[in-house]
């Protein structure tokens, strides 16, 4: 039984059995190449004091280089194969529909469609075991910060977790921003391609009314779900009926905007409170209250941005955020943990996807709002692990920041001159913000650091690297050129993020009788097999084996029609990079592709549209998923001397093994660098 300890937070722990301590600093998508160079260039000091006692490595990542897969395999030290993690998205193989990967879902259950009689539940579909758990039942007590892919948290023998990626937002998204104005047009209005919602202000006198798009109502949701279930092809009365349900299937909270035009203010009054706001003016966190029925309530949180209120109104919205001290699912370990860290600490994000990487890319917020923001992002994180570091009840400690991911995604275009999306005066101004979150992390490292001493081991890791994304393949368009996926009728129009998740039709015209191969997430071709996909047409075995081969061979050929560049650096087959009892839910192909090239949104969302390869207009300009794994390895910093100078982050989980002198479990891949 955990009692909890007043102002430490966390299960009571007797005194460490273990004399030695291990931090780990994990910054998601830190690139050694980018690292190495500002090293040289004297702007990384303490990473650099680190490297000086122990030494900097590439840290070769996984297939995919995903961040999902890498922190996945951080924590097993096992291949996707063993733990299931293949890419931020699975499919379902009777209806082809893709869902988030990492979770499943069970929804809740109602007495009379009214009374719940169950709380919806989460389980992530994560195999194998992490090091914190396996250290943990040997007695080594541990702190796991923010990892990604450990939402929902998992129970932690003698240690203390606050869940990351993916914890979603209310709406259960990874994070859908809310964007309200008076210059938009009808046609704006909507959900846009990334997970936003835009709406029309229409003012009368200073007045506006405006609702706030909350979570799904889990009753209309379950309907949907039904409906969705039937299929890939529903008859018309079931697309009919999905239509009228998507429509109401949102619960809302109203608000009122009073806008002082002379002043460049608004005061915006919602459930209660009267928040007033000038121009450029962020406001506090707002708890927010969803009420589903008279007996149901989820507690959230938002914080809003008037970014206009001259001319023009236009507010922002974050994403609602579940509320540390009363989530709708918990989201700590032991469960009161997040809200001892809120009675501390105050406010904090708790959406495992913290930066507003989707309204920049939507163009609905500038790049120096976007970097304000995603320096609060950091440092609500960053505070949460300096409070868990001066605690000092673990042996291991493990927090994961990854702001420097973010940034990377959506700055990059202004370091690279051949980006389609360079800018040159944008560049003048934020050519350096990769740089500043590089050195904010750099000096994050110093704080830890000064605070534990010199003597305890410390492993700064990243899960891959980065590149450039100059242009986009549409994979799917390819597969449908080539003859393996065949549509009927038109080609469909462009999808949207809510195609993907909840709404909208996927897969449209997609002939799912003569396709014999799809693409989906960020470089997976899945063949449509017979006895696996519910309309599977290949053979498994020889069949599938000659059209590895086949496929393989012919994406090796893709060029980039404008100067020829091989598109497409490598293609790895199933059995050649898994291993494991998942095995027959990795993709047949995963494609690596070459620095500039990625696959386009429109191929991840299901769409085919025209033409192969086109300009990344997008300000989304970087990224590692679906590039090949050879090129895209993180970063490994530590201030011990490590044996081998290939390390790979499937090695990180043996090490820490290793270090407390725990057995190392015989069905892991990696092999302890200590
Ligand atoms: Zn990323």
């Amino acid at each position: 039984m955990a009692l909890l300890v007043a102002c430490g937070g966390g299960p009571r722990r007797g005194p460490s059995q273990y004399a030695q301590k291990l931090v780990i600093l994990g910054f998601d998508g830190m690139d050694p190449q980018l690292v190495e160079r500002w090293m040289h260039e004297g702007k990384l000091p303490h990473l650099s004091a680190l490297a000086k006692k122990g030494g900097m490595f590439p840290l070769a990542t996984t297939h995919s280089p995903e961040s999902p897969t890498a922190w996945a395999s951080f924590a097993t030290g096992v291949n996707a194969g063993k733990h299931n993690i293949y890419d931020f998205l699975v499919r379902d193989i009777t209806t082809y529909l893709p869902d988030l990967g990492m979770v499943k879902r069970t929804p809740p259950t109602f007495l009379f469609n009214y009374i719940p009689t169950s709380k919806p539940k989460l389980e992530s579909i994560r195999g194998g075991t992490s090091f914190w758990v396996t250290a943990g039942k040997a007695g080594v007590q541990s702190s796991v910060l923010t990892v990604p892919v450990t939402f929902p948290p998992e129970t932690v023998p003698n240690g203390e977790m606050l869940a990351g990626l993916p914890l979603p937002d209310i709406r259960g998204t990874m994070g859908t921003f809310s964007y309200y104005a008076t210059d938009l047009s009808r046609y704006e209005e909507g959900n846009t391609e990334m997970g936003g919602i835009l709406r029309r202000l229409v003012f009368e006198g200073d007045v506006a009314n405006a609702e706030l798009v909350g979570p799904p109502n889990p009753l209309v949701r379950q309907k949907i779900e039904a409906i969705r279930r039937k299929g890939p092809t529903l008859s018309d009365a079931d697309r009919a009926e999905l239509a009228e349900l998507q429509a109401i299937q949102d619960v809302h909270v109203p608000f009122t905007i009073r806008w002082d035009r002379g002043a460049k203010a608004a005061t915006v009054e919602i459930e209660g409170e009267s928040i007033r706001l000038i121009q450029g003016q962020w406001s506090p966190w707002i708890d927010l209250t969803f009420k589903i029925n008279m007996l149901v309530r989820l507690h959230g949180m938002a914080q809003m941005l008037l970014m206009n209120a001259g001319n023009e109104l236009q507010l922002y919205v974050s994403p609602v955020n579940f509320k540390p001290d009363n989530p709708p699912l918990p989201i700590s370990y032991p469960e009161a943990f997040a809200g001892e860290l809120f009675k501390r600490l105050g406010y904090y994000r708790t959406l495992g996807w913290a930066e507003a990487t989707w309204p920049l890319n939507e163009d609905r917020m500038d790049e120096k709002t976007f970097m304000d923001d995603l320096f609060v992002a950091f440092n609500d994180r960053a505070k949460v692990i300096l409070d868990r570091v001066d605690a000092k009840n673990w042996d291991v400690l493990v927090g994961v920041i990854e702001s420097t991911d973010r940034v990377q995604h959506m700055m990059w275009r202004l370091t690279d001159p051949k980006h389609p999306m360079y800018d040159a005066k944008l560049a003048a101004a934020f050519g350096d913000a990769i740089e500043r979150v590089y050195r904010r992390a750099d000096d994050f490292v110093g704080e830890v650091v000064r605070r534990i001493g010199p003597d305890v081991a410390v492993l700064v890791v990243s899960d891959h690297g980065f590149h450039s994304w100059r242009k986009a393949v549409n994979l799917d368009t390819w597969l449908v050129q080539q003859g393996y996926m065949v549509l009927q009728g038109q080609q469909p129009g462009d999808k949207k993020l809510a195609d993907l998740f909840g709404g909208g039709t996927f897969w449209e015209n997609v002939d799912w009788s003569r396709t014999r191969a799809y693409a989906m997430g960020i470089g997976q071709i899945y063949f449509n097999l017979r006895g696996r996909e519910s309309k599977g047409i290949v053979s498994p075995g020889a069949e599938a084996k000659q059209l590895a081969g086949e496929l393989s061979a012919k994406l090796l050929t893709l060029n980039d029609p404008e100067d020829g560049t091989p598109i497409i650096r490598a293609v790895y087959k199933r059995d050649d990079i898994y291993s494991g009892g998942y095995l027959q839910n990795a993709a047949e192909l995963q494609v690596g592709m070459n620095d500039g090239y990625r696959v386009s949104w429109q191929t991840t969302l299901g769409g085919s549209p025209q033409g192969i390869v086109y300009p990344n207009t997008k300000k989304w300009s970087a990224d590692h998923g679906g590039y090949d794994y050879a090129i895209t390895s993180g970063v490994l910093v530590s201030n011990r001397p490590i044996g081998t100078t290939t390390p790979r982050i499937i090695d990180i989980a043996p090490t820490v093994l290793k270090y407390f002198g725990v057995t190392i479990p015989t069905d892991i891949d990696g092999k302890s660098l200590f």
